[in-house]
């Protein structure tokens, strides 16, 4: 069994439909109400949508349950369903936290509840039940006041055992007032010691190279090679990684085919650039991370071989996995030492007995 990492997947969008809907009938009969039978939650749930604007837009439904009482019932349900249906070893989680706080309270006083919310999250990822090393990335959002953001940066510095980067979200359109102020907060972010990723060149209205640098993964950046390849150069240099999250390009209307990402893991895989297969939605797509990866096989957009160096790239770029290589590797190691006790019991050469060609 292979262990993966995922560095790419927002708390919102990560509740798959069937637990949702548990949660409305139970909670919100209003809005399981709307709804005569599950799948037809499912489908509004999951169809795909026209813009990235129209997407976002349920975000909302999901962040309005999210709770501070109910958020511990789906980060619960949340690790359980990673660890036994996708095997995950790794989990970044990311989410703003201001709109998890009450909506009615004045601005001052949500940002004071914020902190509290990363204690809640922080303490409902930390299980031994279902173990997954889980880490929260703190996205700030484009649509929201510089002065809330720039407490997000703040917080994120005051939880490390919880927090390990920041992000910014919220539809890449919209960095483009807002450039000037957006690099500020990176800037301190990186200061303070913080590491960083960021949603960036996912659209074709979201591409500021002067955002770039300051970023050490880039959230999407898909445009990159499709649009700038002339900047992989730069961003093999600089040694970022894009976190590729392929069923969103598809749901978003961003990709019309999922092959043209051919050319995006065509260009980096030459250019040097890592990739990191991500789901950025699992729930609201209702596709796990295995299925992100044989999608892909499928299609013939990678090979077992990209594939693998993309899983093995996640675990590099994990801003906080703890060892130095991926897991698989302590049983590729546990079977080397059996296969080395065999090749001296038996006279063999333990190359010839583990190169493919012995399998036949
Ligand atoms: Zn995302």
């Amino acid at each position: 069994m292979s262990l993966y990492a995922e560095l790419h997947r927002h708390l919102g969008g990560s509740v798959v439909p069937r637990i949702l809907w548990r949660y409305f009938q139970r909670n919100r009969p209003d809005i399981s109400g709307q709804f005569p039978q599950y799948s037809e939650f499912e489908q509004f749930y999951t169809q795909p949508r026209k813009t990235l604007a129209e997407y976002l837009e349920l975000h909302t439904l999901v962040e309005s349950v999210q709770t501070q009482e109910a958020l511990p019932y789906f980060i619960y349900r949340l690790i359980r369903g990673a660890y036994v249906f996708e095997n995950l070893a790794y989990l970044e989680l990311r989410y703003t936290p201001y709109l998890r706080t009450p909506d009615h309270l004045e601005m001052h006083d949500r940002i004071e509840k914020m902190a509290e919310i990363v204690e809640i999250v922080g303490r409902a990822s930390q299980q031994t039940e279902y173990p997954v090393v889980t880490r929260q990335i703190l996205c700030m959002h484009s649509r929201l006041p510089a002065e809330v953001n720039r407490a997000i940066v703040e917080l994120a510095t005051q939880y490390p055992q919880y927090v390990c980067a920041i992000d910014v979200a919220g539809g890449d359109a919209h960095y483009r007032d807002r450039l000037d102020e957006l690099i500020g907060l990176y800037d301190y972010a990186q200061r303070r010691g913080l590491k960083t990723t960021g949603h960036l060149y996912e659209t074709e209205e979201g591409c500021y190279p002067d955002l770039l640098p300051y970023l050490m993964r880039i959230g999407h950046g898909i445009q990159i090679p499709l649009r700038y390849p002339e900047l992989l150069k730069e961003v093999a240099d600089r040694g970022q990684c894009l976190e590729v999250c392929p069923t969103t390009y598809l749901k978003t209307g961003t990709l019309q085919d999922i092959r043209a990402l051919k050319t995006v893991f065509d260009r980096c895989f030459e250019a040097g650039v890592d990739i990191a297969i991500c789901t950025d939605n699992a729930g609201l797509h209702n596709v796990r991370l295995p299925f992100e990866y044989e999608n892909l096989l499928t299609q013939d957009v990678i090979g077992f071989d990209g594939l693998r160096a993309c899983q093995e790239a996640a675990f590099r770029h994990a801003f906080a996995w703890p060892h130095d290589c991926q897991p698989s590797s302590v049983i590729t190691d546990m079977l080397h030492r059996q296969l080395s006790v065999w090749a001296e019991e038996e006279g063999d050469d333990l190359e010839t007995l583990i190169s493919p060609a012995s399998l036949g």
